[in-house]
């Protein structure tokens, strides 16, 4: 498969009036089109600063990025970005919450609203169109921010711990809803989380980080043995537990 993304050799470190943070060690891996890749890590390692490197808000200080063969300076990415708080705006609709990303790209055609209208459709939400956030519970905002993302059609989704803010049984659900979603839409993403079950059940493949300066240390391809693949269906498979034991001792090994 052709990457759509490839990172070599990434290096970043923060410079503040304490002196330098190195954060990010040679950092290379390769994403491919339609993949679904998790990466995992310590809290405070660097993964969300990877993230914004790849979305281009910060300059890596050494090694390159090529999207779709190219690199990224000549040809940026459309990046979709969705953050831990789905950051939706209670003096807007869900409709206009939803397309006020096409509004700002001046995108708000009669396509794209149709697009919106379909999704909002398809994920249940048709019925919530004219009421604000607060009257949706936890689960339906966050999917509400996420067709707000996915409207814009992006080439790479960013999830950065998309699901962290919400309680426990709630981030299953919708951690489990939002995986199924990218799915069926055949978005390329990259998952950020601290959370190893949500990692394995979720995505195709699994990078884990150090502590910082992170290097990455290992690199799983997850696959089940399962008629129907799913979160859930992986959640109760055997591979689950080995992935679960697998990952837990490599990030807890540090010597
Ligand atoms: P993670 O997302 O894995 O928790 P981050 O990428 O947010 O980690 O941060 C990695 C490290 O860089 C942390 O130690 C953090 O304190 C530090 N850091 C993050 N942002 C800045 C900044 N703007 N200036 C200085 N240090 C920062
Ligand atoms: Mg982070």
């Amino acid at each position: 498969m052709k990457p759509i993304l490839e990172l070599s050799g990434i290096y970043y470190s923060y410079h503040t009036t304490e002196g330098e943070t190195p954060v990010l060690s040679n950092i290379s891996f390769a994403l491919g089109k339609g993949e679904f890749l998790a990466i995992v890590g310590p809290s405070g390692c660097g993964k969300s600063t990877l993230l914004s490197i790849i979305a281009g808000l910060l300059e890596p200080e050494r090694g390159l990025i090529k999207f779709d063969g190219k690199y990224h300076q000549e040809c940026p990415p459309g990046i979709g970005y969705m953050l831990q708080h789905d950051h939706l705006f209670e003096w807007r609709n869900v409709y206009q919450n939803v397309t006020l990303g096409l509004e700002i790209q001046k995108q708000l055609t009669p396509r794209s609203k149709a697009k919106a209208m379909e999704l909002l459709k398809t994920y249940g939400l048709d019925r919530f169109k004219n009421s604000r956030p607060s009257e949706l519970s936890g689960g339906m905002r966050q999917r509400a921010a996420l067709i707000r993302t996915l409207v814009m059609e992006p080439d790479i989704l960013l999830l950065d711990e998309p699901f962290s803010a919400l309680d426990y049984q709630t981030r299953l659900t919708v951690g489990d809803d939002i995986g199924q979603i990218l799915r069926k839409e055949h978005r390329t993403a990259i998952l950020v989380t601290h959370d190893l079950s949500e990692a394995i059940s979720l995505a195709d493949r699994i990078i884990i980080m150090s502590p910082r300066p992170a290097t990455i240390k290992q690199k799983v391809a997850l696959t089940f043995q399962l008629e129907q693949d799913t979160p859930l269906h992986r959640r109760n498979a055997t591979e689950f537990k080995n992935y679960f034991n697998l990952i837990w001792e490599e990030i807890n090994n540090n010597e």
